[in-house]
């Protein structure tokens, strides 16, 4: 019965899409543009075939939601040259493995005889630092304030059992500050964010509000189904259309107001809010996650010297253009040529999350 309502939801919703754009589209003097921040929304868009329903009612941008594509380019080469340090283990989850750094990639070290192992839990990084003593294992903290939590509970386990070989290199982004800085860029042209459902459970809407309030720009926070990115976008079409702003819960089921309380008390207990570069954007003010000094010997950035030379993305990549919502993949002079799933030349083309990937894989064709 509950498939039925939805069909028949989503029936009524793809009927008001048109005259909802066309009246947005009045009102902007151009087709909107609507902006899914968030890299899972960027390949559920993809993979269900919303691009072309969508087609002529908005134009899609992607935005920097994607963990592994905003991660620093030297970000990536401190990591390489981490594990080529004598007796490290790196641990991470898979999509790190192939981002190209300046030279190499913890792909190509592995096949080098480097030590980096996948997991698909932080805590299975533990167990293996456990079982291995002789390895310092660093584990990648690559994420959002979703994946955050997981890894503070792996360094509350590895303090349990008083290891002495488990790090973290915290890379850790926060999502609301990288918003600021993009709606303070005077050449965004932005007219609505679809935002990230699962960080927003850990932040509460509440968190988003700066968007409608201090930027005038209408927001929902948004679930991954179909139906829950079409209602998304119908309801920020309504709010273009009225000239309106509000930040929108369309994802109750799962986000409160607040957030999650227990999330956050885990997260303030290990890490506190720092500065962190950006792919594309450079330094966003306490925007990344530090490990707090009081758990400094879980801390890898504290323990290895990790200093590596400034860095420039590969000639051509636009990585950064498409974070920002500036460009779409097809726009990229690399992609498709020197640029393939095969053969990435930047991030955004690797992860499972990355806009060029999902370009690549459902709409583009030779
Ligand atoms: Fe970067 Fe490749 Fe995408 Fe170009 S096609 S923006 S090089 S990932």
């Amino acid at each position: 019965q509950n498939s039925r309502l939805e069909l028949n939801f989503g029936r009524e919703i793809l009927k008001m899409l048109p005259s909802l754009a066309g009246a947005a589209a009045r009102r902007l003097g151009r087709t909107p543009v609507i902006m899914e921040v968030c890299g899972t929304h960027t390949m559920a868009i993809a993979r269900s075939g919303l691009k072309s329903v969508l087609a002529g009612c908005i134009e899609l941008r992607s935005g920097p939601g994607c963990p592994v594509c905003v991660t620093d380019q030297r970000d990536i080469d401190r990591i390489v040259a981490l594990a080529n340090l004598p007796g490290i283990a790196i641990a991470t989850f898979g999509d790190m493995l192939r981002v190209p750094g300046t030279g190499s990639s913890l792909e190509l070290e592995r096949a080098r005889g480097a030590c980096v192992e996948i997991f698909y839990s932080p805590l299975e990084a533990v167990a293996y630092a456990a079982r291995n003593p002789g390895k310092e294992v660093v584990f990648l903290g690559v994420g959002f304030e979703t994946t955050a939590p997981a890894i503070a509970l792996s360094i509350a386990a590895a303090a349990g059992q008083k290891l002495p070989n488990y790090t973290v290199l915290s890379l850790h982004k926060l999502v609301p500050p990288v918003m600021e800085t993009l709606l303070s860029d005077p050449e965004l042209t932005v007219d609505g964010f679809i935002l990230p459902g699962h960080v927003s459970t850990i932040t509460g809407r509440k968190a988003f509000d700066f968007i409608s309030l201090k930027y005038g720009r209408p927001a929902v926070v948004t679930g991954f189904e179909e139906i829950d990115i079409l209602q998304s976008v119908c309801l920020l079409l309504k709010q273009i259309s009225e000239g309106s702003a509000r930040t929108v819960n369309g994802y109750k089921r799962l986000v409160r107001e607040e957030g999650n309380k227990k999330a956050k008390e885990i997260l303030a207990e290990y890490f506190k809010p720092a500065d962190a570069f950006w792919r594309g954007f450079g330094l966003v003010p306490q925007s990344g996650l530090a490990i707090k000094e009081k758990y400094s010997r879980f801390d890898a950035s504290a323990k290895f010297a990790l200093d590596t030379p400034e860095t420039q993305p590969p000639k051509g990549c636009a990585c950064g253009d498409i974070l920002k919502g500036k460009l779409t993949a097809p726009d990229c002079p690399l992609f498709a040529r020197a640029c393939t799933p095969s053969s990435p030349a930047g991030p955004c083309m690797v992860s499972s999350e990355g806009a060029c990937a999902a370009y690549y894989h459902y709409e583009w064709s030779e």
